[in-house]
């Protein structure tokens, strides 16, 4: 599995196919894990989803401190 490029920033605009060209876009909360939330971002023209992200526990609380919760 290859990561996509926008996964390290927020990302505001991308590239839609059914527009055929970069739009601003929605995001929307599609999956919520113990581990990580998964974030799917909806084109603004047409509402096709563009692409997802996905944001690990570590990254919300800051590394390990999330951890200690688990045991
Ligand atoms: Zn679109």
């Amino acid at each position: 599995m290859k990561k996509p490029q926008f996964e390290s920033f927020r990302a505001t605009s991308l590239y839609c196919k059914k527009c055929a060209t970069a739009m601003p876009v929605r995001e929307r909360l599609l999956l919520v894990l113990p581990e990580k939330e998964i974030f799917d971002y909806l084109c603004t023209g047409c509402g096709e989803s563009v692409g997802e992200r996905e944001v690990t526990a570590s990254e919300k609380f800051g590394g390990v401190d999330g951890l200690s919760l688990l045991g």
